[in-house]
């Protein structure tokens, strides 16, 4: 799963060790694969071992590098040869809306499966009081209110602590694979036992990809729902949660039905908001508005290390991305930066989304 998620394959092996019947099988999987494959040989520490190292070439790998990840040997360049060899990716010049993708993670038994279930409407993947029996890949698609949303395939993610046997193993890879392959990750959690610690690990995942994240708090049934219980859980989960300041949170009871309309209107309006682009006109207007009421500190008191904005422009939706072009990066302080998104969070309203804002040298 891993060869298949990869765009690029590090085949490591152990230089003091040596060659391995281990490596040779691992060698036999990789030639089969047409993804481009490094093979690394580590703890290459001396010249010595970079002789004996020399008999990984019997692997057969054209493309081998020595290196020795503790002496910071060799890795700068393994990695120019990654990049190298990654599909080129502009940046985020993508305006085209298809349909929303969906993935759903959680931890074990928070109710993935029977959410899932409550979603599509009827009994497609086995629910089962028994931990972890989410496991057949499935794309569904639906159609709810005039659109097409894709539930890309769920499993669970388990706690680092607790992943030991093979199949689980393939489980996290399984929901680090959802969360990529989708726009939109609805992160399950159980109102019971509100926002662990691996919770906020996977929302952090989610978060870190710019994907846009749901924290949903699923069993509302269980709980007694008043609204006291209703702001409580919400402080808790924010409060867990404090590097996601604008998460949307929805409540659900998978059990019962109870707010999965709402959470599907909060994902395709979080779509929607992820979708929106922002007049040219109407984008400089508020930059010059933005610069004029505070304009950026001079570093060191220097006047003439003073970060000088041109223009910015939108490039890129889902998330929505900005380019300000400006005299020199290394100018931006973070505090102007989170100034300058808060000024267009509240102008165009993007309340709910991750921005991305790049700042680049142009004349
Ligand atoms: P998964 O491991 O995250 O896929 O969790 P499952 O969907 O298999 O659910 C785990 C257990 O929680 C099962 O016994 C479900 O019946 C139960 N469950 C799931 N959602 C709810 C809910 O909203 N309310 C209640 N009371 N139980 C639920």
């Amino acid at each position: 799963m891993a060869m298949g998620a990869a765009d690029v394959i590090i085949f490591i092996t152990d230089a003091i060790q040596g060659l391995t019947a281990t490596d040779q099988a691992v060698a036999q999987r990789l030639r089969r694969t047409d993804k481009p494959v490094i093979l690394a040989v580590n703890k290459v520490d001396n010249d010595r071992r970079e002789l004996a190292a020399t008999e990984f070439y019997e692997l057969g790998i054209n493309e081998t590098s020595f290196i020795s990840a503790y002496h910071n040997y060799g890795v700068y360049d393994l990695l120019e040869r990654v990049v190298e060899l990654l599909p080129r990716q502009e940046l985020a010049e993508q305006w085209d809306d298809k349909e929303m993708r969906l993935s759903i993670v959680g931890r074990t038994n928070v109710g993935k499966s029977m959410l899932t279930n409550a979603i599509i409407g009827q009994e497609r993947s086995i629910v089962s009081p028994v931990a972890g029996t989410t496991r057949d890949a499935l794309d569904t698609q639906i159609s709810y209110r005039d659109h097409t949303i894709t539930l890309v395939d769920t499993a669970g993610i388990r706690r680092p602590g607790q992943v030991q046997r093979g199949i689980e193993k393939y489980s996290v890879l399984r929901a680090v694979n959802a969360v990529h392959r989708s726009d939109i990750t609805l992160l399950i959690t159980d109102a019971t036992e509100l926002a662990t610690a691996q919770d906020a690990h996977i929302a952090g995942l989610a978060w870190d990809t710019n994907r846009g994240l749901i924290v949903v708090v699923n069993k509302w049934d269980l709980v007694n729902p008043n609204r006291f219980r209703m702001e409580r859980g919400l402080h808790r989960v924010r409060e867990r949660l404090h590097f996601m300041p604008y998460v949307p949170v929805c409540f659900t009871s998978a059990l019962t039905g109870e707010g999965i309309d709402e959470l599907l209107d909060s994902a395709l309006s979080l779509w929607q908001e992820r979708q929106r682009r922002v007049p040219f006109r109407d984008l400089q207007y508020l930059l010059a508005d933005a610069v004029s009421t505070h304009s950026p500190p001079s570093m060191r008191g220097n006047i003439r290390n003073r970060l000088r904005i041109r223009r910015v422009r939108q490039v890129g939706v889902n998330p929505p991305t900005f380019v300000f072009s400006v005299n020199d990066p290394k100018l931006l302080h973070f505090s102007y930066r989170r100034y300058l998104e808060n000024r267009i969070r509240d102008k165009f309203g993007f309340n709910r989304t991750h921005l991305r804002l790049v700042f680049r040298h142009e004349r």
